[in-house]
This record gives C-alpha cells, structure tokens and sequence, in this order.
C-alpha cells in the first residue's frame, strides 16, 4: 500500500505545536505481529471470537478457557518487537515539543520502543489482579507455560483473599481506570496537536478522544490504511500502513 496524503501540512502543525499527543489503537501493533480484533484469529484460537472472551461474564462462565486465552496473548506480545511506528514516536519528542501517549493497546510495545510511559486505557497484559479484591498480582510471565495441549488454563489465586487472578484488562461494560481517564482528558484538551494512529473509532469512551481534541481547537491528524476522519476542519488524514506513514513524517520532519 503506498502513503497518501500531505504530510508538509502534517509537518508543519507538529514543528509549530508544544503539546502533541499519540492516540494509539491496535493498528499500530499490525506490524509487529500482533492482530486487531477484526482479523481472524488463527492456530489454536481460530474458532473463537476475540470479543466473546472479553467480558467478565465470560470469566465468570469459563475463568480456564479466558485465562488460558490472555496468557496466549501476552505470550504473543512479549514475542513482539517494537516496530518503525512505535520507535518513531520517543524520536518526536524535543526540548520544545513535550511528546505524550494514550493508548488503547494491553501491549508493552510502546515502552519497549522507548516511550517514557503511556497511559493505557484498557489496560495491560502485565498487571493481572484479583477478580475479587481487585489488587495487581505480580506474576512474571516467567512463571508460566502455555498450555501444552488444549486451551484451557486455570487462573492463579491471590495471595490476600484467595480469589482468582484475572487480567488486567478493561472488558467491555467495564469502566476505564478513572485516574488514567482524567489525566488522557487533561492531556487531550490542552494540547496543540492530537495524532491518532491505527484506531476505528469505534470503542466508546475511548472513541471520542479525537473528537474532544477537534472541539478544543487542536489539529486532529490520523494515520490508518482507511478513511477513519471526522470531517471537522482541523483535520488531516494521512492513509498508509503506520510504520510507512510515521517514517515519512519523521522524514518530512528532518
Ligand atoms: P480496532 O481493531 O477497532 O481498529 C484497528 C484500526 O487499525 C482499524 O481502523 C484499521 O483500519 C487500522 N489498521 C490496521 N492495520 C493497520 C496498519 N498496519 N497501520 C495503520 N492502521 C492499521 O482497534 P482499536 O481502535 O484499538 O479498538 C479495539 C480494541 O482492541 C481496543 O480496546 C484494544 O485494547 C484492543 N486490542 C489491542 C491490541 C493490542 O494491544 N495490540 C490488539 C487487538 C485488540
């Protein structure tokens, strides 16, 4: 797929722009191998729908089969290597550029491109905790085996009140972290720039991030192989695989 769009214009917003802030989705993590949630799972888990795990009613129904599916996941993303978007993204900070990220992945692939931190909507596939008593559980990944055979799993207890450990990760119907939510807001309306990369826009609240940095005047730029745009006046819409969009803004930017 080639690159469309202008990224002088892109260029020009970000060299003038303070406070710019990454929004992350899944398509930026396409290229390291791991898939969205409307690709095909494949190999073990292709019959199963991603989403129908995602719930806690489905943990409740089944604690073996999500959790044996989560460490599944976060096997695949400790395999995963940051790829040319994520490390485009630590590159645009500057002295007089502050550089922020809110992201929707459960990934840990922005740290690892070198990102100072991220504040992660949904979660992380590193802080699992308790379904009952809600601490974070430190469990290394270390300590576990995937599954040999089979899918299923059964969840570890917590050490306080012996409930089972669950991810952690925001299912749906769950609220997103408040602390995490407020902070995103703050960022989001104060600052200059909003660069949205590889999100469908589609996963509410989450969703309405690019839309309350359009109402507060900032210019929205997206990044995604599809037309994801709002049609608001401040907006660009750059279309190409994110790691070939980033490179040539990184490029445009010197
Ligand atoms: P989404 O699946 O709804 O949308 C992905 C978007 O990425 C789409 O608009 C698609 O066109 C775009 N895309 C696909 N390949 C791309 C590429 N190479 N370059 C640029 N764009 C590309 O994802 P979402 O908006 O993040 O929301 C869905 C939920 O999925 C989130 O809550 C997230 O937690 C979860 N999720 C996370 C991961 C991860 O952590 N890596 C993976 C799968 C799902």
């Amino acid at each position: 797929m080639g690159v469309l769009g202008d990224f002088e214009t892109a260029a020009n917003a970000l060299r003038g722009a303070r406070r710019v802030v990454f929004f992350t989705g899944a398509g930026i993590s396409v290229e390291s191998g791991i898939p969205t949630y409307r690709d095909k799972l494949i190999g073990l888990w292709g019959t199963y729908d991603p989403q129908g795990l995602e719930t806690a009613k489905a943990f409740r129904d089944n604690p073996a089969l999500v959790w044996g599916f989560y460490l599944w996941r976060r096997f695949q993303a400790k395999s995963a290597k940051p790829n040319a978007a994520h490390l485009a993204i630590p590159k645009l900070a500057s002295d007089v550029r502050k550089v922020s990220i809110i992201t929707q992945n459960i990934d840990d692939l922005h740290e690892r491109a070198g990102s100072i931190s991220a504040l992660h909507l949904h979660g992380s596939l590193e802080r699992p905790k308790c379904f009952a008593c809600n601490r974070v559980a430190r469990l290394p990944l270390e300590q576990f085996n995937l599954p040999a055979s089979g899918l299923e799993k059964n969840p570890p207890r917590c050490d306080h009140c012996n409930g089972r450990i669950r991810p952690g990760i925001v299912w749906f119907k769950e609220d997103l972290p408040p602390g995490i939510w407020k902070e995103s807001i703050r960022l989001v309306r104060s600052c200059d720039v909003l660069v949205s990369v590889g999100t469908s826009g589609i996963v509410t609240p989450a969703a309405d991030i690019p839309e309350i940095a359009c109402a507060c005047g900032a210019v929205v730029i997206h990044f995604n192989i599809e037309d994801v745009s709002l049609g608001g006046e401040n907006e660009l819409m750059l279309i190409g695989k994110a790691t070939e969009v980033l490179e040539a803004l990184l490029n445009e930017l010197g």
